[in-house]
């Protein structure tokens, strides 16, 4: 199967050109291992910068973009914006865009057609909330998640798949290893059954929700966690250790 551990720090709304300077000094000194993909989701305005401090072998995302080309649209990146300054990566359909700035499944959808037509690679972001999960309804809402990403997407190797469920998001309560792979699993499965098999084995499903230096390497040992994506614990010295979970 051979899926590359892949761990995105997801910087939010945090940072300077001291602390960025700061954790790209942290990042470089590492060491990180080889087997991970590394990507950090940085502030839009601070990718040049970043990308200019950072290794080579750490890339970088952003943490939005628009769904066309250019024009009026006030406050909005573009794709190509984002690859201009030195980013490969975008993270899309956040819980916080989601949630805060009304993002819909089909906004989020038509997000991620256009940035992969621009040649930007995706984290689509998915996860339940709270209620959610109490209402019994995890799987229909990560597969209703799934499914407007999947009905845009023709070449999945391009596009990992971050798993938050939304309760774990900020809170410092984590997923428990066996919650997490359940949910991995059926992931799995789903797009097995609506993709289809090579692109079940194939595609990198993350985790994320207050990842942390402690509770890393156990998540990773799940067989079908295939990386992080870290808001907090991102900006911190331990992401490295997050990064090395699986040594
Ligand atoms: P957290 O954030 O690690 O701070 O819980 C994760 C995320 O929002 O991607």
């Amino acid at each position: 199967m051979g899926r590359k551990f892949c761990v995105g720090g997801n910087w939010k709304m945090n940072g300077s050109k001291d602390s960025i300077t700061e954790l790209a000094k942290i990042l470089s000194a590492g060491p990180l291992d080889p087997n991970t993909e590394v990507v950090v989701g940085c502030p839009s305005v601070y990718i040049s910068f970043a990308r200019g401090l950072l290794p080579s072998s750490i890339g970088v995302a952003g943490q939005n973009c628009y769904k066309v080309k250019s024009g009026a649209f006030t406050g909005e990146i573009a794709p190509s914006m984002l690859k201009d300054v030195g980013a490969d990566w975008v993270i899309l359909g956040h819980s916080e865009r989601r949630a805060i700035f009304g993002e819909s499944d089909e906004l989020i959808a038509d997000k991620v057609e256009f940035a992969l037509s621009e040649g930007l690679k995706v984290i689509a972001c998915i996860g339940e909330t709270l209620q959610e999960r109490e209402a019994g309804q995890t799987e229909a809402v990560c597969f209703r998640q799934t499914k407007a990403i999947a009905s845009v997407v023709k070449d999945w190797s391009n596009v990992v798949i971050a798993y938050e469920p939304v309760w774990a998001i900020g809170t410092g309560k984590t997923a428990t290893p066996a919650q997490a792979q359940e949910v991995h699993a059926a992931l799995r499965k789903w797009f097995a059954e609506n993709v289809s098999q090579a692109v079940s084995d194939s595609i990198r499903i993350q985790y994320g929700g207050s990842v942390t230096a402690a509770n890393a390497r156990e998540l990773a040992s799940q067989p079908d966690i295939d990386g992080f994506l870290v808001g907090g614990a991102s900006l911190k010295p331990e992401f490295v250790q997050i990064v090395n979970a699986r040594q």
